[in-house]
């Protein structure tokens, strides 16, 4: 079952706001079968929306469009619904009464004359309650197709999805079901993973489509099965999932999770009762800011110093000069001293730490642009590790965070 989602507004097309409603929208009708086909930006405009409209009917079995309801542009996309349906705006005195009570409750005034006109809709349409609003969505038919409009504001268009919508397109429409697992690897690129596991991506049944989601540092597998025989789907993803972690288990950090790195190593040390601590140079507090994005870390989280200036490096974490001197800050010993110190420090299980040149221009050490430094000290241990992160600056520091973060996760689960 197919679906189009069309949004109007002048302000998304010349980019003053971006349209994260597609999206909501999108999603929300994956998880009960329906696929977005396509996706379209239109202007405020008449004659765009219904060549919209026209475009789609019958091409699609719901179109959704968001925007264009309120009072002050008024009716823009009512009145072009309208006359799209041959139609006429007739007064719904629920949603009248709705508005003037909202109106009065939350401005503290009488609802103005153009606040009413909100309950003016097209006398074919079916009223969808917007209880956080006074624009009311409406669903309408026309041969195959069913056009719902909604308000652009986000909450207002989330709650009529939520409480009407998808309600009303479950009950109306049998639709296939669509599974989704998610695998998430780390530490090697989208065309490595690929190749790996090409011969299984190859012999994958024809239900199941295989999607690559690459991010800086991280792959995610996404595999989504379409059927009607929703056990029979469960067992086949299952069974493919698992043969997946037979041919590249050795950078499977999760599975079933759409969960980061930092979510994932979180649940793993609770699991353990192990404690990590940080310091870092050229990630500047990165790798602390992944750590505490997720709430509770502090039962394993203990710290991270940023020690970004030669200086700081023996001042707080009392690396030798001599060794900065001999190695230079930008070297596998400073990496694992500073690993072994910052673990002291803290009083922790395990620390991270970096040390690099994030560039652009070569900094105090003399390791070219995007060399980082990664130390992990263990119960057992500490060792390092060199990378080449490129540039631009934004992306070594993103990609060495997750690295440091990639190789704790690989340690503890060692121990
Ligand atoms: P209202 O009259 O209540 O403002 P409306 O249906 O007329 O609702 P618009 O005027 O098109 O909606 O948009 C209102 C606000 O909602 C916009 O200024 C914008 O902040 C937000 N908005 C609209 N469309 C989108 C979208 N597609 N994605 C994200 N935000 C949106």
């Amino acid at each position: 079952m197919k679906a189009a989602v069309v949004t109007v507004g002048d302000e998304i097309l010349i980019g003053q706001i971006v349209d994260t409603n597609s999206a909501y929208i999108a999603k929300s009708l994956d998880k009960i079968g329906i696929s977005v086909f396509e996706m379209f930006s239109v202007s405020d405009d008449r004659r765009h929306i219904l060549d919209t409209l026209a475009y789609l009917q019958n091409r699609v079995q719901v179109v959704i469009v968001t925007g264009g309801l309120g009072p002050t542009k008024d009716d823009i996309t009512k009145s072009t619904f309208c006359e799209y349906f041959d139609d006429h705006l007739v007064r719904n005195e629920e949603v009248e009464a709705h508005v003037v009570q909202l109106i009065e409750k939350a401005m503290n005034r009488p609802a103005s004359q153009m606040n009413k006109d909100q309950a003016l809709v097209p006398s074919k349409a079916k009223v969808l309650h917007n209880a956080v609003g006074t624009a009311p969505g409406m669903w309408m038919k026309r041969a195959d197709t069913v056009f719902i409009s909604l308000p652009g504001v986000p909450y207002e268009m989330k709650y009529i999805m939520e409480h009407e919508v998808l309600p009303k397109l479950v009950a109306e429409f049998e639709r296939p079901y669509i599974i989704h697992k998610t695998i998430l690897t780390y530490g090697q690129g989208e065309s490595l993973v690929a190749e790996r596991i090409e011969s299984w991506e190859d012999n994958l049944p024809k239900f199941i489509k295989l999607a690559y989601l690459p991010s800086p540092g991280k792959v995610r597998l996404r595999l989504s099965a379409h059927g009607n025989d929703e056990a029979e789907l469960r067992n086949a993803v299952e069974a493919e999932a698992a043969k997946l972690q037979d041919i590249i288990g050795d950078i499977i950090v999760g599975m079933d999770e759409d969960d980061p790195i930092e979510v994932v190593i979180g649940r793993l040390m609770q699991e353990k009762g192990v404690t990590v601590a940080a310091a870092e140079s050229c990630t500047g507090g990165r790798v602390g800011t992944l750590f505490t994005s997720v709430p509770g870390s502090s039962a394993y989280f203990k710290g991270s110093a940023v020690t970004y200036a030669t200086e700081s490096k023996i001042k707080v974490l009392g690396v030798e000069h001599q060794l900065i001197d001999i190695y230079s800050p930008v070297s596998a010993k400073v990496a694992e001293v500073m690993a072994t110190r910052a673990k002291k420090l803290f009083g922790t299980d395990y620390a991270v730490s970096t040390t690099g040149n994030a560039g652009p221009s070569k900094g105090d050490a003399a390791a070219d642009v995007g060399t980082v430094f990664i130390g992990v000290a263990t119960p057992n241990g500490v060792y390092s590790h060199k990378f080449d992160f490129g540039q631009p600056r934004e992306k070594v520091i993103a990609r060495a965070s997750e690295k440091a973060l990639e190789l704790l996760y690989k340690e503890i689960l060692k121990n």
